[in-house]
């Protein structure tokens, strides 16, 4: 298995990026020997408000953020598909394009609370495998169906294609950008929450306003 070329996909809104999205993907990359992360933007959403700014936008502010990682890739996959973003369409896509590539699909405890809520999210399991990144004041679910796939799916070490679960205890860091959007929106300083270039590129389109 480990022959393989191991790809991981993060995916979000990154409305905007910061260093919530940053710090846990390069723990996930190390931890698990990825030989690459995608970043992952969502052209449209499902299961949230349509992003404050434009897709364009936010892949430029990713650009900025991701630039001196060499390991670490924009991937444009659902802006080109256009439409509602399902990330089991995009992993379909991705493993068409990567035929050799292994991937695994990284997401914070928030975000696999609801996993059993995405479409097909069988379907994921057969095209992946996961990492759960633990998140402050998300505790891995262990309760109903979620609980269960957890439960059922876990393993330490990733050792199959697609269809096992890992966590892991990264570094917490308390940020969202729903926190950063409020904090732009008031005037009030992000340094130390996001990138530098990021930032400026906020001031310089006045995003967020
Ligand atoms: P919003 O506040 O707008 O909902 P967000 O900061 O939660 O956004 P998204 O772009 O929706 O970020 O993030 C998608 C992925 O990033 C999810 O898997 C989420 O769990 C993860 N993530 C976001 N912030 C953090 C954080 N501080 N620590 C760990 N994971 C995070």
């Amino acid at each position: 298995m480990q022959l393989k070329r191991l790809i991981g996909i993060n995916g979000g809104t990154f409305d905007p990026i910061h260093f919530g999205h940053l710090r846990p993907a390069l723990e996930v990359l190390n931890a698990l020997h990825l030989d690459e992360m995608r970043f992952v933007p969502a052209y449209q959403p499902v299961h949230r408000d349509t992003p404050q700014v434009s897709a364009e936008q936010r892949c430029e502010m990713i650009e900025l953020a991701i630039k001196n990682q060499p390991k670490f890739k924009l991937d444009r996959i659902e802006i080109e598909m256009g439409g509602p973003s399902y990330m089991v369409q995009t992993l379909e896509k991705l493993k068409q394009q990567e035929s050799d590539a292994m991937l695994v699909l990284m997401m914070g405890t928030d975000a696999f609370a609801k996993f059993d809520t995405w479409r097909d999210w069988q379907r994921i399991l057969k095209l992946a495998n996961l990492v759960v990144t633990h998140r402050p004041g998300e505790p891995v679910p262990s309760e109903g169906e979620i609980g269960r796939i957890f439960h059922h799916r876990w393993v330490p070490n990733l050792t199959q294609e697609a269809g096992q679960i890992v966590d892991l205890p990264i570094t917490q860091l308390d940020l969202s950008a729903t926190a950063l959007r409020s904090y732009l929106t008031h005037g009030d300083p992000v340094d130390y929450l996001m990138p530098e270039s990021v930032a400026r590129y906020i001031k310089e389109h006045k995003l967020y306003r």
